[in-house]
């Protein structure tokens, strides 16, 4: 990164790091000492990471800028299953160590909480990057690293069917990476479509989720902007999304939902789920209603569509159910890829006359209340996710108490002429406190402090007490020059 950038950069995150104290941003060198590589969260990003971090998708967007960066993106989805952002990076050199640095800041700044599930594109350097940083065991990185669906299989439908072409190959791989990349290039739609089968996706298949919000980058990435504008636009972009995210929260909490089953499972589930994930649940209710379920041997189920329905050669499902620790499990996997219960499931459970559904199998991510607690930084403290929410506040505050005046006001003439002289009035008395406040050491109480203080023996100039005439003088003075200044912000 140019040295003129580097420095722009160090701006924007030093205003960052004030305007928000969780704030984190590292930056990586090269030798020679220039940026090469930037990695920042704000807090909303950690806050959303240490509830909805289960599932990332980290997807690099590579510019036509003359500087050659990259910029990579970790997103998931939230529990109203739309997109949050994780965490960002900005990269002029695209090589494994790099990736590698940009995974273990990012681990570090989320107090190295790793992801149930990672997709990337199918970039070598990332995960070869992504198996030495992020996953220390091969099984564990196995079941985690995902390649992007779309990229792989150009078909997103691929996610239920059936696959067993890997399942003797993958104990060939040994902890190389070499090895691994070549075996990963030598059967990449076979390895990730087999394995796609009982990961836990949340049932994301592709890009899909970071679609648009990557589109929207790319315009700025291929622009001649420098750094800072690049990261102007990026914040807003940021802030479309965020302001979706609080009018669906706001659309959400104004609804409530109702399920069509009366079955006593299902009392008080409705209003648990967010919106677009009740509408999921609903379905397998539905289904659940109309299956056939047939008892095996001990605490196992065989549960099917029912002879009624079309699709009743549809495959049916074992579902084995443990009434002491309140475990159900079936082996279609939904719950375990998707974490809401399945169909065959939810028979189960009604048949063995469950009254609730046991509370683990309600993630907290999908629930309408999962942005009710409080997150924990990793350095202790409390992350406030939006730190201009007091300032929103307090002026939304004034704004109520101001607006019904100018309403009533602008109906008529002659009270509109009074306000907006009040309001100058006013404006003037503002600016006088302010500058008061900048007088001494910035408080109204030194100024108190030293009027007291004059009193008692100051300037012999302070004692003379002004005439009306002087009084008067010095206030149309001090209001014109108001006036003059201040109109054309009240027009
Ligand atoms: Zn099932």
């Amino acid at each position: 990164m140019k040295y003129g950038a580097a420095i722009a950069m160090t701006k924007y995150f030093a205003k960052r790091s004030i305007e928000d104290s969780s704030f984190k941003h590292f930056e990586d060198t090269f030798e020679e000492g220039e940026i090469s590589n930037v990695v920042w969260m704000d807090a909303k990003m950690i806050a959303s990471y240490a509830r909805f971090g289960d599932v990332v998708v980290f997807d690099t967007i590579f510019g036509t800028n003359k500087e050659k960066w990259a910029v990579g993106t970790f997103v998931g989805f939230n529990h109203l299953r739309e997109i949050v952002v994780f965490g960002a990076a900005l990269m002029c050199d695209q090589n494994i160590e790099s990736f590698e640095w940009v995974f273990a800041k990012f681990l570090e700044a989320h107090g190295d909480k790793k992801p149930i599930t990672i997709f990337t594109d199918q970039d070598p350097a990332i995960g070869a990057a992504l198996k030495i940083q992020m996953y220390e065991e091969e099984k564990e990185f196995e079941d985690a690293f995902l390649f992007l669906m779309e990229k792989v299989n150009g078909e997103s439908n691929t996610l239920d069917g059936e696959s067993n072409t890997l399942d003797g190959d993958s104990n060939t791989m040994d902890g190389e990476s070499s090895t691994w990349l070549k075996f990963i290039y030598k059967s990449k739609e076979k390895w990730a479509y087999c394995i796609m089968k009982d990961a836990h996706t949340l049932g994301i298949r592709s890009t899909q989720i970071s679609e648009s919000f990557n589109s929207k980058l790319k315009v700025y990435l291929n622009c001649k902007l420098d750094v800072c504008r690049f990261m102007e636009q990026f914040d807003r972009i940021l802030e479309e999304i965020r302001e979706k995210e609080i009018t669906s929260e706001y659309d959400m909490r104004r609804k409530t939902s109702t399920l069509k089953s009366n079955m006593p499972i299902f009392r008080g589930v409705s209003n648990l789920y967010t919106t677009k994930v009740f509408e999921l649940f609903q379905t397998e209710v539905e289904l659940s209603v109309l299956a056939h379920i047939e008892c095996l041997e001990g605490n196992s189920y065989t549960v099917g569509k029912s002879a009624f329905d079309n699709e009743a050669t549809c495959k049916s499902r074992q579902v084995v159910w443990i009434r002491e620790s309140q475990m159900v499990s079936c082996s279609c996997k939904k719950f375990e890829r998707v974490g809401i219960l399945c169909w065959h499931a939810l028979k189960v459970l009604d048949r063995e006359d469950i009254k609730v559904i046991p509370t683990r199998y309600i993630l907290n991510r999908w629930a309408r209340a999962a942005k009710n607690n409080t997150v924990v930084g990793v350095e202790g403290r409390r992350v406030i996710e939006d730190p201009m929410l007091d300032v929103r506040n307090r002026k939304a505050d004034m704004v109520r108490m101001i607006t019904p005046i100018c309403d009533e006001a602008a109906n008529n003439e002659e009270d509109t002429h009074f306000v907006r002289n009040e309001f100058l009035e006013f404006q003037r008395k503002y600016k006088e406190y302010k500058e008061k406040k900048k007088g001494g050491d910035g408080t109204l109480a030194t100024e108190h402090a030293l009027h007291l203080k004059k009193k008692n023996g100051g300037d012999r100039r302070s004692k003379r007490i002004p005439s009306c005439i002087e009084k008067n003088k010095r206030a149309k003075k001090a209001r014109n020059k108001t006036i003059s200044t201040s109109q054309d912000s009240l027009r």
